[in-house]
């Protein structure tokens, strides 16, 4: 129906207060750019409405459903598929609530901050990350994976921007186990274009994707989308991405982009 390269499913909004680019703004750029299908999956509150300020709050929600329905008025060319981008938490089934009020299409889940021993780890945080610090991110993404409550798993290897150190045997056994869990769940795993810009803690390679975890992937098969994680309309037609598709090219990663944005359509109730 669709090329994987007309469908991203990772876009936000102001409302998460660092993304600049309004939904309108966000889908004309999509159009021209030859996009055929927007996925929008801004940063979801907290369940509790505690305030990290990166995310809507709940009161937002209405406001967010209702600039996603006007968006699908005002562009009738472009499919815009609903969605939400989740903190991992270990109760993920709390979200289903926003889920149901906006009538939304997709979540994605996302590690951005894990609790490791007793210390909360932020994602792009400045400290070094260790091996220990690394695991806990990929037992989130598993945790998520099984919950039931996601239908992809937004940049799983995002942490790898503050590790400078080696892949170890503990990694490649917990990025085997997600990879296969993925595939066992159709649950895609996503390649994140974001993580090709900024500084790494490891200069000479991506903050992400990393490599040796997306040859893991590869190797079991597991279904990937690519995601562009647009902050800006510009983000959406940027010399960034051909770069991530030849990535996921070259290591024969199974992309299903289109396939995914499909089978979201048809999930969704015939009016
Ligand atoms: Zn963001
Ligand atoms: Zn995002």
């Amino acid at each position: 129906m669709w090329e994987n390269t007309e469908v991203n499913l990772h876009t936000h909004t102001p409302l998460c207060h660092h993304a600049v680019s309004t939904i309108p703004e966000f889908c004309r750029a999509a159009a021209e750019g030859g996009f055929k299908v927007l996925g929008f999956s801004d940063h979801a509150p907290h369940p509790d409405d505690r305030v990290f300020g990166y995310h809507m709050l709940k009161t937002e929600l209405p406001a967010y459903g209702r600039m996603l329905d006007e968006a699908s008025e005002i562009f009738p060319g472009l499919v815009i598929l609903r969605g939400l981008e989740l903190d991992f938490r270990p109760d993920m089934i709390r979200y289903l609530e926003f889920k149901e009020e906006l009538h939304l299409d997709y979540l994605l889940g996302s590690a951005h901050r894990v609790f490791c021993g007793d210390r909360e780890v932020f994602f792009i945080e400045k400290s070094i990350f260790d091996e220990k610090v690394m695991l806990a991110f990929f037992e989130a993404d598993l945790a998520m994976l099984r919950s039931g409550v996601v239908d992809m798993i937004a940049h799983p290897d995002a942490a790898a921007s503050r590790y400078p150190g080696k892949f170890t045997d503990a990694m490649v056994r917990l990025t085997r186990e997600m990879a296969r869990e993925a595939k066992a769940r159709d649950i895609p795993l996503e390649i994140n274009v974001n993580g090709t810009g900024g500084i790494c803690a490891d200069p000479g390679r991506w903050r992400y994707p990393w490599e040796p975890f997306w040859e893991i992937v590869a190797e079991e098969d597991a279904p990937v989308v690519i995601g562009i994680d647009a902050h800006a309309a510009a983000h959406l037609v940027s010399s960034r991405l051909q770069p991530v598709w030849n990535f996921a090219e070259r290591l024969g990663i199974r992309v299903q982009n289109a396939a995914v944005a499909e089978k979201l359509i048809s999930r969704r109730p015939s009016k």
